[in-house]
């Protein structure tokens, strides 16, 4: 198939682009890195990889056949969208309306990246597709979770009306290689943290708890539910349910670090719990999660060192 992909640049897209070429798909990938890396898709860039710098906030248009597109472009982390509030609502709204269009001339499948920030601070446990959630519409997150919703309203209606091929994929908190180290994040935070020894900032009491999915388990449930005849929202991600406190823990003893813990203000609407129910994943893709969190933690952690080093070298090299 030819697959486009936006926000290939990013942690997700690029990990998804290699996947998809490397199960023998043309992908081109798209993406204007206002929070990614072009060092993402260097070793992509080949006979099955087109690559298009490109706002997707702008009219898109792509010649020839497209089998199907994949929109992940999108601010993802809380700091990132904290700091892009009017872009992050604009990939979101005017991005998905531009691809969708693009979708409907090409008569393209469609995979929008949607978000278990949907569900809010949720009042459901776990968060099953049916929970219509609770979302503070004018809170600071509001601007990354409404335009995710207002992203999967649009998606439905263009299946209503043009009669399109939607799958809603609504991601849970992802880790592995290819995250930005600095991105504001829990588990790139603290790797960080704990592998420079410096204080591992836990964000109010750290009893809120999480459910941490490693990127190649994700890229697998993506790429099935691309492959599917599933259509409307499903959640993927792993519902290993853990508090903050205890990722700090495990990440401390995975690093043999001697970094201390230290409490910080809980940032405005932090959801109290998160935790996909997998069920639809399990019975329509026979997907589940298969890498444990200490085997994903060791391989991001490996990765880390290695980008942290480098970084070292390049400093080195300037003074
Ligand atoms: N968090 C933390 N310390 C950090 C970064 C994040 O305690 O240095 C907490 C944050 O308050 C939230 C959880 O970790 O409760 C996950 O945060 P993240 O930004 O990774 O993603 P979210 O799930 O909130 O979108």
């Amino acid at each position: 198939m030819h697959i486009l992909v936006t926000g290939a640049a990013g942690f997700i897209g690029s990990n998804l682009c290699k996947n998809l070429i490397q199960e023998g798909h043309q992908v081109t990938g798209i993406d204007n890195f206002l929070t990614s890396s072009p060092q993402n898709i260097e070793d992509l860039l080949g006979e099955n990889f087109t690559f298009i710098k490109y706002d997707v906030t702008q009219f898109v248009h792509v010649p020839g056949r497209v089998d199907a597109i994949v929109h992940l472009a999108s601010p993802a982390s809380p700091v990132d969208y904290l700091m892009h509030p009017i872009h992050t609502l604009k990939v979101g709204s005017l991005g998905t309306f531009h691809l969708l269009g693009l979708a409907k001339e090409k008569r393209s499948r469609f995979l929008l990246a949607s978000t278990s920030e949907i569900y809010g601070d949720p009042l459901v446990h776990p968060q099953t597709e049916s929970y219509w959630g609770n979302v503070n519409p004018i809170g600071v997150r509001g601007v990354y979770d409404e335009a995710k919703r207002f992203g999967e309203a649009m998606a439905m209606a263009y299946k209503r009306v043009h009669g399109l091929d939607i799958k809603i994929v609504r991601i849970f908190n992802t880790y592995g290689p290819k995250m930005r180290l600095n991105d504001g994040r829990v588990v790139t935070n603290f790797i960080s943290q704990a592998l420079k020894g410096e204080d591992i900032t836990i964000y109010g009491t750290g009893k809120q708890t999480r459910s941490f999915c490693y990127v190649s388990d994700l890229v697998n449930g993506l790429t099935k539910l691309l492959l599917s005849d599933f259509q409307g929202p499903m959640n993927i991600g792993n519902p290993n349910e853990m508090t903050v406190l205890e990722l700090a823990e495990q990440i401390l003893k995975l690093t043999n670090s001697r970094s201390q813990t230290i409490l910080r203000p809980l940032p405005e609407d932090d959801p109290k719990e998160r935790k996909p129910d997998i069920s639809l994943a399990k019975k329509y893709l026979n997907w589940e999660p298969t890498v444990s969190l200490q085997e994903g933690l060791e391989k991001t952690i490996s990765w880390a060192k290695n980008v942290l080093e480098k970084q070292t070298e390049i400093q080195k090299s300037l003074v």
